[in-house]
């Protein structure tokens, strides 16, 4: 009950476990969904914060399409917390926060990636930020994309419910999904969910390409024994799944000094043992 004596109403969101119950125009943990008339919806949709044309490599994506160029747009929010966030100034912020915000349409999107063909470009990577807290302008740009020929490719924390997995699914060609660690504690630091991003992980591998991405940060998700289970449970679905395992640096709110290069090495080792293709990156 609202202090005016009337009953307020209470929407609860489905796109992540968080679950956010939000009053009329109240904002979720991710800044990037709020109820609006009873419903909640994205606020990003369309709010584009970084767009660029990089390497796939840059996703990471080593086994897709290697040597292109693709169309990457992010937009401002997330649903984690990581306090080691690379991209916080548009990922840990909502749209007050940040300095420019352009407004596009799925279809400005598609015309620019058209007119990237002829320097590279194969489609568009929605990334930069989490793009699930605003999935509706992911399905329905992907959708745009698919038919006119090009490719999607989806970064991502995998921290997201399925019923919006299967939403974007069919439009997606390739993704890289971070695994941010093994043990449930390390996502309850962080704000999120390991099995919920395990059911993630496990029903895209069915539809779609997928690498993952495990940035090892001192302190937090560096124990071997950790990476060993990891590697494992990968193996279980497919041990050709690539996994790049990513050097932490200093960043944001984190100030450990970055991870020792030879605990990298020992790493990849124990991931070889179970996978076929395991990758160092930032070294
Ligand atoms: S997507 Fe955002 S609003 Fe929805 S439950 Fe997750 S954090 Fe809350």
């Amino acid at each position: 009950m609202s202090d005016d004596g009337k009953e307020k109403i209470i929407s609860v969101c489905p796109v992540c476990p968080h679950h956010c119950r939000l009053a009329e125009g109240a904002l979720g943990r991710c800044r990037a969904r709020a109820n609006r008339n009873g419903n909640v919806v994205s606020v990003n949709y369309g709010k584009v914060t970084s767009i660029a044309l990089d390497p796939i490599e840059k996703k990471p994506l080593a086994f897709f399409l290697p040597g292109s160029k693709v169309l990457s747009v992010g937009s401002f929010g997330c649903n984690l917390s990581c306090p080691f966030c690379q991209n916080h100034d548009i990922a840990q912020a909502g749209e007050k926060d940040i300095p420019e915000v352009y407004t596009v349409t799925p279809e400005k999107i598609l015309s620019i990636a058209l007119d990237e063909v002829a320097s590279g470009n194969i489609g568009v990577a929605y990334t930069y930020n989490e793009a699930l807290v605003g999935y509706e302008f992911v399905r329905d740009t992907a959708k745009l994309v698919h038919e006119n020929g090009l490719k999607n490719v989806l970064v991502t924390n995998g921290c997201c419910e399925l019923p919006v997995l299967e939403k974007i699914l069919p439009y997606i060609d390739a993704m890289n999904i971070d695994l941010k660690g093994f043990r449930p504690e390390i996502y309850e630091k962080l704000g999120g969910d390991l099995e919920t991003v395990k059911n993630f992980i496990r029903r895209s591998t069915e539809e779609s390409l997928i690498e993952i991405t495990s940035l090892i940060v001192p302190g937090l998700n560096d124990s071997p024994e950790d990476m060993e289970e990891e590697a494992k449970w990968i193996a279980s679905i497919d041990p050709d799944i690539p996994l790049h395992i990513t050097r932490y640096f200093p960043r944001f709110r984190y100030r450990e000094p970055a991870t020792d290069i030879r605990l990298m090495h020992e790493l990849r080792s124990i991931a070889e043992k179970h996978l076929n293709r395991v990758l160092l990156g930032n070294i």
